[in-house]
């Protein structure tokens, strides 16, 4: 069926992001639930049509590891794209509500979002792009779906000066310029891994002590006014041209903290974080040695050298991921304990 604005009811705010917000809704003629997601983009209409005919390689994407699409269309100025509504929302979200989150859990997680990010390249080719701990969903029936991968460049292009595409679940080549590559999912889900097990984002005690975190969540926030608007103030280039990227980080960091910018504390935090991704050692989940095969396999995710690195399919050969598959935990039954 097509879906249209009118027969969605909305009920309540699931969250914001960059560049929009998701809502839950109703579909009235079926009584389905959805989320919708509304993408204020600032581009001509032919634009608009290219991205809905980019988007509906999602109607192809079909996996239980998969968050599925129910449709697109264009609201003005928005874009809406309406997805399966997760109950139990993102693991971001269940973490802060429960607190660290047991290895054993982590472990499913891991399983989930390797075989999912293996079939969209099998089957799709394409890499994901932001993986995150807000980009995995988890529901009441125990499973864990991936969302918000990149199959529209004109989409990420079109939502102006914002902070899009620029996170610090970044691979350090990505940091540097470096084509992605689906290595560089893996990365980003390493970092995810070490924030949902230890309750918090693994880099938050390297930043300076200066560093205002109070809105900061390891996303760059969208543009307000009067804040930084755009990646160039950071000098850093925008999401669609961070090639130079490495070249711009050491001509800041000669510059140091002469920067003085508005919003001034929370950005140096920011350049210097990515900085401290790319020059220092990688996280570890923990250092102590207490879950060998989990803090193993974190390892590997996190080899700064992509060429080191594996791919999610490889992966899915490690021996905690293949202990994860099949271990005992009932996701269902502690879905129900929050
Ligand atoms: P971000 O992923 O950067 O947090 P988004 O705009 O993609 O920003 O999503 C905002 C929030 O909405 C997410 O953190 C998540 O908790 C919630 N959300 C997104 N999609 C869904 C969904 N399909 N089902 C339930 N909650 C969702
Ligand atoms: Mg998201």
């Amino acid at each position: 069926f097509e879906l249209r604005n009118e027969d969605l009811k909305d009920l309540h705010e699931l969250g914001q992001g960059n560049g929009g917000s998701v809502k839950k809704v109703e579909h009235i003629p079926t009584g389905k639930f959805m989320a919708k997601k509304i993408v204020l983009i600032d581009a001509k209409p032919a634009v608009r049509k290219q991205i809905l005919r980019e988007l509906q390689i999602l109607h192809d994407c079909n996996s239980k590891y998969i968050i599925s699409f129910w449709g697109a269309f264009l609201a003005d100025p928005n874009i809406c794209i309406c997805m399966e509504f997760a109950d139990k929302g993102s693991l971001d979200g269940i973490y802060k509500k429960i607190g660290p989150i047991e290895i054993d859990v982590v472990g499913k997680v891991a399983f989930a979002v390797l075989e999912g990010l293996t079939y969209l390249y099998d089957a799709h080719r394409i890499i994901h792009r932001d993986i995150k701990p807000s980009n995995i969903l988890f529901n009441s029936e125990g499973e864990v779906k991936i969302c918000d991968f990149g199959v529209s460049g004109e989409l990420v292009n079109s939502i102006a000066d914002t902070f899009v595409g620029t996170s610090t679940y970044m691979s350090p080549e990505r940091i540097q310029g470096s084509p992605y590559s689906v290595k560089s999912d893996v990365w980003s889900l390493g970092i995810s891994l070490i924030e949902i097990a230890l309750g918090r984002f693994p880099f938050s005690e390297s930043l300076s002590d200066d560093s205002d975190l109070s809105d900061f969540e390891g996303t760059l926030s969208p543009a307000r006014p009067g804040s930084m608007n755009s990646l160039a103030a950071l000098g850093l280039p925008p999401a669609r041209k961070r090639s130079s990227a490495a070249a711009t980080l050491k001509k800041d960091k000669r510059k140091s903290k002469g920067v003085s910018l508005q919003g001034g504390a929370m950005t140096m935090s920011i350049l210097e974080l990515l900085q401290h991704i790319v020059n220092e050692p990688a996280p570890r989940l923990t250092p102590e040695g207490r879950f060998p095969e989990a803090e193993a396999f974190v390892d590997s995710c996190l080899l700064k050298d992509p060429d080191e690195r594996k791919t999610p399919k490889d992966l899915l050969n490690d021996s905690w991921i293949v202990y994860s598959k099949t271990s005992p935990v009932d996701l269902k039954a502690w879905a129900s304990t929050f």
